[in-house]
């Protein structure tokens, strides 16, 4: 099972400014990614093609939509289908990012729809889930993580392949903050979403790789990728630099 080192750039760059990161991140990768790593960039729906244009033919390189919406086509204005991204060169998709969950509204229920569709239509799909502060401090860990999980992969098809379904844990509080959660946390945490997956597909679930996810940076990433069940990373504010995403990827 490959590491998946993961950026997600969320409302950042301008065309050529995606361009430009990507350009500079791939160059210093070059040649140096271990093989058994994968990289992947998230990049928002403005910026996918430029970013693709670099990602293009590059060894374990993945082009991401940070979101979909599930239905094939329709009037569904400002939204964008798995169709569309697989056009413009996406192979991934992020779904149930907490940005989305806590700032525009997504329900579990909502994130299960993307999951599933995406993957019916031929993506591979990154589910985020993670607790609030409040909801650790209730000690409610475990049970927001089943929660998730449940809803978020309901409905996938059954025949679905390991590699194509991705779980990104970032606890909500250690997004955007500084504040990395403790390698006990991680490890606990990690271990209830793999308990869950073995509970829902006990014959895949060893196969799905589990990213740790906020506050992830080039000074601590060589240690949380070490921990049991972090099978890689997905990378907000420190990948949107290209050389401190490749410090990050080659950890
Ligand atoms: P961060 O974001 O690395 O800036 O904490 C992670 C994420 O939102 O995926």
């Amino acid at each position: 099972m490959k590491k998946l080192m993961a950026a997600n750039w969320k409302m950042y760059k301008t065309r050529a400014e995606a361009k430009a990161t990507a350009e500079d991140f791939i160059n210093r990768i070059d040649g140096k990614l271990p093989a058994d790593r994968e990289v992947l960039i998230a990049a928002p729906y403005t910026a996918l093609e430029s970013v693709g244009s670099v990602l293009e033919g590059k060894p374990d390189s993945y082009l991401c939509a940070e979101n979909l919406y599930p239905a094939e086509e329709g009037a569904f204005t400002g939204e964008i289908s798995p169709a569309m991204l697989k056009d413009v060169g996406c192979s991934y998709s992020l779904a149930g990012h907490s940005e989305r969950r806590h700032i525009m509204g997504e329900t579990d229920q909502m994130v299960g729809d993307k999951v599933a569709f995406g993957l019916k239509n031929g993506l591979s799909m990154i589910l985020c889930i993670g607790e609030t502060i409040e909801q650790r401090k209730a000690g409610e860990v475990q049970k927001i993580i089943d929660q998730q999980l449940e809803a978020g992969l309901k409905n996938i098809p059954a025949d679905f392949a390991p590699e194509t379904v991705v779980v990104a844990y970032e606890p909500v509080w250690a997004i955007g903050t500084g504040e990395v959660a403790g390698e006990e946390e991680i490890v606990e945490a990690h271990g209830f979403v793999r308990k869950m997956l073995k509970n829902i597909f006990p014959e895949k679930a060893n196969e799905i790789r589990i990213l740790y996810g906020g506050s992830v940076k080039p000074a601590n990433c060589a240690q949380i990728i070490a921990l049991d069940n972090v099978d890689g990373v997905l990378v907000g504010g420190a990948s949107l630099d290209g050389e401190s995403f490749s410090q990050i990827a080659l950890a």
